[in-house]
């Protein structure tokens, strides 16, 4: 019997796709979405079409679940992108990938969001020097990330690891001094998710 793995991989299951939520078990041959290729409990197994709506939900809160914001907060990035210039969807990305607990998670100090978000809650980093425990701060281009002196060591094991996943080309990383910087904010192309955010900006619009 296929043993079970937690509720993160029910989420992955539940969209039909990994969303990388577990860090290294994600790239074994553990991964529960790929072993049980079906959504989890007793009908999972069932095909059934999507409306409309049902489509554009499921897109909005495979985004949630992959970068770990509540509807509240989501709702609110959604407002802001709105409000800026260039495309909503692409401005949605954008401000989630700028949150200081995924730039930390995308930077390799982490093996995945959760485990960077409680490093950032327990104020383990700094931005240009002054020390940030917000998970949900927006980084800027320009800006430092490190990882203070005194907890260098919690994120050995990850950085040591970075290279399952790489570092996308906006962030300059300094793995000798655990230093990373913000080149620019990422385009859509550099968000590397495999995300339809028109639907959700569909799904706000009505
Ligand atoms: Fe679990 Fe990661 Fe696979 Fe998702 S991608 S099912 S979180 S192991």
């Amino acid at each position: 019997m296929a043993k079970y793995s937690g509720a993160h991989c029910r989420k992955c299951r539940r969209e039909g796709e990994k969303l990388f939520l577990k860090g290294d078990r994600c790239y074994t041959d553990k991964c529960a979405a790929e072993r049980r290729n079906y959504a989890p409990g007793p009908h999972g197994q069932k095909k059934s079409k999507l409306s409309e709506y049902g489509l554009q939900l499921r897109e909005k809160q495979k985004v949630k679940q992959i970068y770990g914001v509540l509807e509240k907060q989501f709702k609110r990035y959604f407002y802001m992108a709105k409000r800026m210039k260039g495309v909503t969807g692409s401005n949605l990305l954008q401000l989630l990938e700028s949150r200081l607990d995924n730039v930390a998670y995308r930077s390799g100090f982490a093996s995945n969001r959760r485990q960077a978000r409680q490093l950032v809650n327990h104020g383990h980093f700094t931005v240009n020097g002054k020390k940030v425990n917000i998970p949900s701060y927006l980084v800027r281009p320009g800006d430092i990330i490190a990882i203070k002196e005194s907890s260098r060591e919690l994120v050995q094991d990850s950085i040591s690891r970075v290279e399952h996943r790489g570092i996308p080309n906006w962030i300059e990383m300094d793995i000798k001094n655990l230093k990373g910087k913000i080149l620019h904010l990422p385009t859509r192309e550099e968000v590397a998710l495999p995300v339809q955010e028109e639907l959700i900006v569909e799904l706000y619009s009505k």
